[in-house]
């Protein structure tokens, strides 16, 4: 018989795994790496790591070379990825869970709307809000 391979997550990977799982549902084990994703996506050129291989490495739970490349970041949430993936997986979202993830880890990003200075607030545009609201505003 095969001797069982038990691998032990850090505390931290292991719990970036459970959250992303928690806020996305994304499963990203139906990604077959076709690359469609990259391929069709307009920001890849700007990236340090295309998307298809931010879904490798979601599938081998290495979040730390997730942290490390700005694609979350650099992706617009367009969403052409999500409509071009023969997997009908949902890639801006496990982008978006990503971005959340890693924000809920910073303390500093985390702000109160009370604390933005009126001039400012009244300058912002109104996307600009909403898009912080979803993340940023505890
Ligand atoms: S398009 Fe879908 S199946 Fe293809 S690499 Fe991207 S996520 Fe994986
Ligand atoms: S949602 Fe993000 S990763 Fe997907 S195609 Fe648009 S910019 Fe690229």
């Amino acid at each position: 018989m095969e001797p069982k391979v038990s691998i032990k997550l850090p505390a931290k990977d292991a719990a970036r795994v459970e959250r992303f799982a928690e806020i996305t549902g994304v499963n990203v084990f139906a990604c077959y790496q076709c690359g469609n994703c990259s391929a069709s996506c307009p920001a890849t050129e700007f990236m340090d790591v295309p998307p298809h291989q931010v879904m490798r490495y979601l599938q081998l739970e290495m979040f730390d070379e997730i942290v490390k490349a700005n694609t979350c970041w650099i992706c617009a949430a367009c969403i052409t990825c999500t409509a071009k993936c023969p997997r009908g997986i949902d890639i801006a979202k496990a982008m978006e869970g990503l971005r959340q993830i890693f924000l809920e880890e910073q303390e500093f990003a985390r702000y109160n709307i009370f604390d933005i200075k009126k001039k400012v607030l009244e300058k912002l545009p109104q996307i600009a809000l909403v898009g912080n609201f979803r993340k940023n505003i505890l």
